[in-house]
Parts: C-alpha cells; structure tokens; sequence
C-alpha cells in the first residue's frame, strides 16, 4: 500500500454514522416492524450491576440470547414512537419488543450498550479451524473498529435470490417431490427466534435456523428433515450468505493462528459472550467477501 489513497480506498472509508460512538441514542441498522410500523431511533442504558448479576445469576440458564433480552429489556430506556423514556431506569420494558426485533438489530445493541462502557474492547477466544491443530487463539475486538451496515427504510429483512450449488427436494403431495435450488429466500429471524435457538445444542442450530427462515420461490416453507438432507456445503454456504449479507454489525474478522499460522475468517457470535462459550469459526470464502464489499457500497450510495 502507498501513501496515494486511491478513488477506490476512499469509497471504502465509512462514514462516523455508521461505526460505534459513545451516544447512548443509536439507530437500528436493520429497523424494528412492530405491529405493522418500523422503529429506528432508540436510547440505550450503560451496564450496570444489576445486569451483570441478572445475566450471571443463571436467570438465562446457559441461553445467551436469552442473555442478550434480558439485557435488552432493562437497557432499553425508549425508542422514539413506541417506548416512552422509562422514568424508573430499572423497569424492564415489554418481553415482546425484544422478541420482535431482529437478530441482528439485537447483536448490533449489544455492542452498542458495549461501546458506552469505559472499555471498548472485548474478549474472544477463536478456535483455530485447522482439524489437526484447533488452538484457541486470544482475541481482542475493539467496538470502534467495528462497521455497521444498513439496511434501506420500508424493505423487508429478507435477502433474496439465493441459489444453491446441488438444492434439496420438498415433498409437495404424496409422493410428488419438487427440487429446489434458485430464487430462495431467508427471512431473518427475529428474538423470539434467536432465543429458541439459544436453547438448542449446538450441532442443531443450523437445522433449525434453515427450517425457521429458508423460503421456497412460492413463499413455502421446509421443515427440519429437509434441511437434514441437505448437503453440507449447501447448509455452509446458506449460513455464509446470511452472516455476510444481514444488516447490522460486520463481525466477520480475519484471524490467524498463533500455532500453526493458519490464517482464516472468522464471525463473532454476540451471544457466546455469555456463559464464555468459546467462538466457533465460520469460514468465509474470498468470492463472498468481495460480493459483500459490493453490496455495502450500494446500500451507501441510497
Ligand atoms: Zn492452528
């Protein structure tokens, strides 16, 4: 890199808006639709003792997304148009606002009600992809650096035209099976979503999370068998293509081994800074980096 900043440098600065400040007035990045109308504006709380115990105190088992509602409902202090400034900061606000905002909306207030505390600095511990090394590699994440993406007034939280490399097949009538591969839909999900599962193993995320958003070209959904059959690199690249182009918080990071000097892309889990779950990787593919790189400019250029 030279000093010159080129035309296309520059259009990759992103404006102060769009990165963490300390301003307990933040706007939603993907926009909360609550009974039929979107709330942007909302005014967070600092952290305080009472969260850390409420969170600690096994009140949300070992669900960090139920973590992340409890901590929404007490931090919240209003959102322009739908919750009034609590005057009693303590007052948890109604269950069903954390629940209907979205997860990334949700992930994106964490870190928000992060960067007005005194440290902006969190800790991660990323385990090394690598199968016959997986180290857990220290990590620190600074608020600051993180960028946050946009999603454009009055358009649905869905990301479209999705294709597959092999598809699935969907038993539509008695034994008629339809394939599918193009033209589907994930509708991202919301905290209702986000807390079930929260609760679920590991290994049955992504199940789940397939039969809860994925969208057949007629709307139709699948169920949790479908999603089982599908191929492993079409469930990968399903999660890849969500992680990479849902609004909200960039946690895509690049990461390297200190072991055995892999180096890899990695996506912070919000949720898993609960109960210290340690931060799976999630491998991320040149080609969609680039497409996402794309994506954002336009989204900027609205
Ligand atoms: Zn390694």
């Amino acid at each position: 890199m030279t000093d010159q900043p080129t035309s296309d440098v520059r259009e990759d600065v992103t404006p102060s808006p769009s990165r963490f400040a300390r301003e307990p007035r933040v706007r939603l990045p993907a926009g909360l639709v609550y009974k039929g109308t979107t709330y942007r504006d909302v005014v967070v709380d600092r952290r305080t003792g009472y969260d850390d115990e409420a969170i600690a105190g096994g009140k949300a088992g070992n669900n960090g997304a139920k973590a992340i509602s409890m901590l929404l409902q007490r931090c919240i202090l209003s959102i322009d148009g739908l919750v009034e400034e609590k005057r009693n900061r303590f007052v948890r606000i109604d269950k069903r606002i954390v629940e209907a905002l979205s997860i990334p909306d949700r992930d994106f207030l964490f870190f928000a009600i992060h960067a007005l505390g005194t440290d902006p600095k969190i800790k991660v511990s990323v385990k090394c992809p690598e199968p016959d090394c997986s180290q857990m590699n220290p990590r620190v994440l600074d608020v600051r650096d993180l960028e946050i993406v946009y999603w454009p007034d009055g358009e649905d939280l869905v990301l479209r035209d999705i294709s597959l490399l092999d598809g699935f097949e969907v038993m539509r009538k008695q034994d008629e099976w339809t394939s599918y591969k193009d033209e589907l839909s994930w509708h991202i999900g919301n905290g209702k979503l986000h807390e079930d599962l929260g609760g679920l193993p590991d290994h049955k995320v992504a199940t789940s999370a397939i039969a809860a958003c994925l969208r057949l070209p007629d709307g139709g959904t699948i169920d949790t068998e479908t999603a089982r059959r599908m191929y492993s690199t079409d469930r990968d690249e399903l999660l890849r293509i969500v992680q990479e182009e849902s609004p909200g918080v960039d946690l895509v990071s690049d990461c390297s081994c200190s072991l055995c000097g892999h180096e890899w892309s990695a996506r912070i889990d919000p949720s898993l800074f609960f109960g210290g779950g340690a931060q799976e990787p999630t491998r991320v593919s040149k080609r969609r980096k680039s497409a996402r790189k794309k994506k954002r400019r336009q989204l900027r250029k609205r």
